[in-house]
C-alpha cells in the first residue's frame, strides 16, 4: 500500500528534507506541533512496514534513531531536549500508516500527552 510518505520519498510531492541517507529520509511536518517537529521514515515502504506492530524492526529501528541523534544536533536541541513519538495504530493516533518517528523539540514538552 502507497501513502503520502511514498510520495515524498520518490520527490512526486515536495517536503522540507533536512536529511537524507541510503536507509532513512527526515523531513518537517506540514502540521507543525513544535517548532522543531521532524519526521524520520524508512524508505523501505517495499517491505511493508506501516507501523510498530511486528517483529523484524530493530535494525531499522536503529538507523531511524541514528539519524534522530544526528537531526537533532543540526536542529540545535540536542541539548535543550526533544521527544520522539511512534504513533502506533488508532488508539496511538496513528494517521499516516508507514512506520514514522516524530522529533519533537524547540520548547518544553508536557506530561502526559494527549
Ligand atoms: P501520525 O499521526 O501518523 O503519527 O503522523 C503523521 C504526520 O504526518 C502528521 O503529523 C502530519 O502532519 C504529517 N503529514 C501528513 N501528510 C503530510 C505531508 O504531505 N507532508 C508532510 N511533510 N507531513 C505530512
Amino acid at each position: 500500500m502507497s501513502t503520502i510518505f511514498s510520495k515524498i520519498i520518490n520527490r512526486e510531492i515536495p517536503a522540507e528534507i533536512v536529511y537524507e541517507n541510503e536507509d532513512i529520509l527526515a523531513f518537517r511536518d506540514i502540521r507543525p506541533q513544535a517548532p522543531v517537529h521532524i519526521l524520520i521514515i524508512p524508505k523501505i515502504m517495499i517491505a511493508k512496514i506501516t507501523d510498530l506492530n511486528g517483529a523484524e524492526h530493530g535494525e531499522i529501528l536503529a538507523k531511524m534513531f541514528d539519524a534522530v541523534n544526528i537531526i537533532a544536533k543540526n536542529e540545535g536541541i540536542a541539548e535543550s531536549g526533544f521527544r520522539t513519538v511512534f504513533n502506533c495504530g488508532s488508539d496511538g493516533g496513528q494517521e499516516v500508516f508507514h512506520l514514522h518517528l516524530h522529533l519533537l523539540g524547540g520548547r518544553k514538552m508536557n506530561w502526559p500527552p494527549g
